[in-house]
């Protein structure tokens, strides 16, 4: 029987989320938030903050237990980001790489031998994963990526040259999406795990940003890097979609966290907003006071909390830790919670007049930091192409109001 959203969307954490919610706002709050604004200002790695994290144990979230995990889903994972991300996006794109990026990749859909070397460094904060998917001449169009494997004996020699990799300067393992043997385009994309100290990795620059600035984006050449058969993690072959569709199915838990670390990160600006306006005066008036301000924080709630809504039913319609969230449901979320944060941040330095544009308040870095996370991960115009092309193929989100009867009627997904 398939469940409504309305039976699956939790309004409230459980007492296990609420306890690790706090668990997450105290490392925030503690360990992040005070060097926030400095690996933004010197676009430097957070260290200190993967040593917190590493400390409280938050990376081995949703690793399997039997890695040393704790074994929890995309729901638990969205709340450890969304409360790292109301401090810093920096800070929680660490998680998210190994929450949402490889790790679980790995989880799901690699052998034996992949998730016995990976998951326990990855659950006990020992690797940090990246993934490579984008190209300079490839981004939106992965289809038309370049990488491809040649076999060699009874493995394969990988040549990539892969962009904006984030994470991929200080990462151990690269998941890197390829062609495979004798497939021409668009056919034949799946991927394979390279560890990044083999012979013919080079890390060939770092990308200077507006935001993100703690985490940056890597480029890595891979030249005739050997590829052992266990290292592949989905195989591919000429005329073969499956294994895209497999990584694109896949993609949707990134996609769900990107939106959480959107939500949390303008929840933060949200909330500084508010407690600067019940200092702030305008003349012999709090701004707090002034009912044209209000209006803005209602309106930027209403955003925030509909797309937290959305994201929330993406995540409940995952089914649990070995599901993965659906795509339409996913798209929805990941566009409106991309472009909700983008507009409460914007208000947000607003309300705080020029103090807003400053470097020394921290509402002008969560816009800058939801910036980049609206191209991330798959842009707001793919988001909006794939949800728009499904509804006029008479494909619908999972809500009961759509019709089910007549010409264009739903389909399965
Ligand atoms: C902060 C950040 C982190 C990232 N991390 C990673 C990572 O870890 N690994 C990785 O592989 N990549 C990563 N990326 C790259 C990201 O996935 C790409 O930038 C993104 O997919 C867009 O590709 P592009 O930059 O080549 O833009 P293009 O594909 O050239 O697109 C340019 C513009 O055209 C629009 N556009 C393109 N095609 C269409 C279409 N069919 N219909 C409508 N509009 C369209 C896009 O939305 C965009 O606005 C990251 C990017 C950022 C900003």
């Amino acid at each position: 029987m398939r469940v409504t959203p309305v039976d699956t969307i939790p309004l409230d954490d459980t007492d296990d989320r609420a306890g690790l919610r706090m668990l997450a706002r105290r490392v925030a709050n503690h360990d992040l938030a005070p060097n926030a604004a400095r690996w933004d200002e010197r676009e430097e790695f957070p260290d200190a903050s993967w040593s917190a994290l590493r400390a409280a144990e938050l990376f081995a979230t949703t690793i399997g237990e039997r890695w040393g995990g704790m074994g929890l889903g995309d729901m638990e994972a969205a709340i450890v980001l969304e409360e790292l991300s109301k401090v810093d996006v920096s800070s929680a794109i660490l998680c998210q790489l190994i929450f949402n990026g490889p790790p679980r990749a790995i989880e799901h859909l690699g052998n034996d031998d992949m998730k016995d070397r990976w998951l326990r460094s990855a659950a006990a904060g020992e690797a940090l994963f990246c993934i490579g998917i984008t190209e300079p001449d490839a981004g939106s169009a992965a289809t038309s990526m370049r990488a491809r494997l040649e076999r060699d004996n009874m493995g394969y020699r990988l040549n990539a040259y892969k962009n904006y990799v984030t994470g991929g300067h200080r990462a151990a393992a690269c998941l890197v999406w390829c062609r495979f043997p004798d497939a021409a385009p668009p056919s034949g994309i799946g991927a394979v795990l390279v560890d990044l100290g083999s012979k013919g990795v080079t890390i060939a620059g770092t990308h200077k940003k507006m935001g993100i600035r703690g985490c940056t984006e890597a480029e890595i050449a891979f030249e005739d890097v050997r590829i052992e058969p266990e290292d592949v993690l989905i195989e591919s072959g000429s005329g073969d979609s499956s294994g895209l569709r497999t990584l694109l199915a896949h993609l949707n838990h990134e996609r769900c966290g990107n939106a959480a670390m959107c939500i949390g990160a303008a929840q933060g600006a949200l909330e500084y907003a508010i407690s600067y306006m019940a200092e702030r005066k305008a003349g012999p008036t709090a701004l707090a006071d002034l009912q044209g301000l209000q209006w803005k924080l209602a309106d930027m709630t209403i955003a925030l909390e509909g797309s937290r809504l959305l994201l929330d039913r993406a995540l409940a319609l995952a089914g649990g830790p070995q599901g993965t969230p659906p795509a339409m449901e996913t798209a929805i979320a990941k566009a409106a919670a991309n472009q909700a944060a983008k507009y409460v941040c914007d208000e947000a330095i607003q309300l705080l007049g020029g103090y807003g544009y400053s470097r020394e308040y921290p509402v002008e870095r969560a816009y800058r930091d939801v910036r980049g996370l609206c191209i991330g991960a798959g842009t707001v115009e793919i988001q909006r192409n794939y949800v728009g092309a499904n509804l006029a193929r008479g494909r619908h989100p999972l809500n009961p109001l759509w019709s089910t009867e007549g010409p264009g009627a739903a389909v399965s997904r």
